[in-house]
C-alpha cells in the first residue's frame, strides 16, 4: 500500500564509515565505494543517515565486490526499517512494564514529538516481540542463522561507542 503521509524531514544528519576498513577476506585497503542513505524516525527526531559503502576492488580476492557497511548501522535500525531502535524499545517499555495500550502508546510518541500513525505503533510493537524472542543462549538458533559464515561482526550499541566492533571468525 502507498504511503499517504510524506517522509518527515530530517533534523539531524551524520555520517557514518566502517570501522574495519580493510577486506577481511585478503587484508587490502577497501576504498569507499558508493554511499547509501536511510532517514530514521527516533525519540530525538529524524536522522538522514549517509553510510559510506565500502567494496574489495581486487578481483583475485574471495570477496571481490562484496560490501561493507558501517557497523554502527545496526545500532540505528533493523534492516529496511525507519524506525529507530531506541523507539522501539520504548514503545516496549511502555507496553510491557507500564501496560499502556496501542493508543495510549501512539499518544505518549505523538507528544513526544515522533510523527507516527496508530498502524505502525502496533508494527514498532510486533518488531519489539520479535527482538525479545530472539536469545543469544538460543544455540541452534544462532547456529542455523550463523552457521554458514566464516565470521561474525560484532558491535556494540552506539551509547557505548568506545568499545570497538570485534570480527570473529572461526
Ligand atoms: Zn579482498
Amino acid at each position: 500500500m502507498a504511503r499517504k503521509t510524506s517522509v518527515p524531514k530530517a533534523n539531524q544528519k551524520i555520517i557514518l564509515n566502517c570501522i574495519d576498513q580493510n577486506c577481511t577476506s585478503c587484508g587490502q585497503k577497501m576504498w569507499n565505494d558508493y554511499d547509501n542513505f536511510r532517514t530514521i524516525r527516533t525519540l530525538s527526531g529524524v536522522v538522514r543517515i549517509t553510510l559510506k559503502v565500502r567494496r574489495c576492488a581486487h578481483k583475485e580476492c574471495e570477496s571481490y565486490h562484496q560490501v561493507y557497511r558501517p557497523e554502527e548501522e545496526g545500532a540505528w535500525a533493523l534492516p529496511g526499517h525507519e524506525f529507530g531502535l531506541d523507539l522501539i524499545a520504548y514503545v516496549g517499555g511502555l507496553r510491557y512494564q507500564e501496560h499502556r495500550s496501542v493508543p495510549q502508546i501512539h499518544k505518549a510518541l505523538r507528544e513526544k514529538g515522533v510523527n507516527i500513525c496508530q498502524r505502525s505503533v502496533s508494527n514498532v510493537l510486533d518488531r519489539y516481540d520479535e527482538l525479545v524472542s530472539v536469545s543469544l543462549t538460543d544455540r541452534n538458533r544462532i547456529t542455523k542463522l550463523l552457521g554458514s559464515q566464516e565470521q561474525v561482526i560484532l558491535a556494540i550499541d552506539r551509547a557505548n561507542a568506545s568499545y570497538p566492533a570485534k570480527t570473529l571468525s572461526r
